[in-house]
């Protein structure tokens, strides 16, 4: 599995914002955008500590996993994230890397400054 050529990447995530509106975890932050396989719902990842992000209105919303080891079942779809894989970065399945038109298309559109200014309207 190769990375698609418009995932969005890792270091576009605004860091900053996203601990401004209530997401800092344990320190050492590291985001990443993950998604639904099944029904392609958006998910933020704090991969230091392995929490999933379910809800862009509210970073309380959030669950721990164990990325690469357990899996998830999507609140949205009810669809099982796989086991013993990879959700997020060059090995993921490419059907939970996130895109850029994903990322406009999802309430999580303001976690990168692309998506936030531009807004889903441009696409
Ligand atoms: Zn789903």
């Amino acid at each position: 599995m190769a990375i698609i050529p418009d995932a969005v990447p890792e270091e576009s995530l605004d860091h900053g914002e996203i601990i401004r509106r209530g997401g800092a975890n344990c320190g050492d932050e590291d985001f990443a955008l993950c998604k639904c396989p099944h029904c392609g719902r958006v998910y933020l990842v704090e991969y230091e500590v392995d929490t999933l992000y379910l809800d862009p209105a509210n970073l309380d919303r959030r669950v721990g996993i164990n990325i690469g080891v357990s899996g998830y079942r999507c609140e949205a779809c009810g669809g099982m994230f796989p086991e013993r894989t990879a959700w997020i970065g060059q090995k993921a399945p490419e059907s939970m890397q996130v895109t850029w038109q994903d990322l406009a298309a999802s309430p999580w559109r303001w976690v990168a400054a692309r998506t936030r200014e531009g807004g889903a309207t441009d696409l």
